[in-house]
């Protein structure tokens, strides 16, 4: 039977919090993390190394979709560097697929082949 999401985000992160702990099991509870997921309550003890490293996890995630910050208005890039919220094309790669798009003309079509 497949998890929600959400149960599958509270399996991660207690999962987490416990592989890290377990490198340093002496160390004490600094924060607690409290949980409520669909009514369900769950609180997880965090020692320094697991704030540590939960921090520095979530910091260091990269979401493959996105493709950076506009040059002019801060606002996310398409996979084509085309800025979402103003329409422009970022940094010097983007001014490039601009150039060479507006540049391109098709190709002739081939004549048909001869049986
Ligand atoms: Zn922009």
């Amino acid at each position: 039977m497949a998890l929600r999401p959400s149960e599958d985000a509270l399996t991660a992160l207690r999962d987490f919090v416990r592989r890290i702990h377990a490198l340093d099991r002496t160390a004490p509870a600094v924060q607690e993390l409290t949980l409520l997921v669909d009514g369900r309550e769950e609180r997880l003890a965090l020692s320094e190394p697991v704030v540590k490293a939960l921090v520095e996890a979530l910091r260091v995630f990269h979401d493959p979709r996105d493709k950076g910050r506009c040059d002019y208005c801060g606002g996310p890039l398409d996979d084509n560097f085309l800025c979402r919220d103003c329409g422009a094309f970022s940094g010097v790669f983007g001014q490039l697929l601009a150039e060479r798009a507006g540049d391109y003309t098709p190709p002739e079509e081939l004549p048909p082949a001869r049986g």
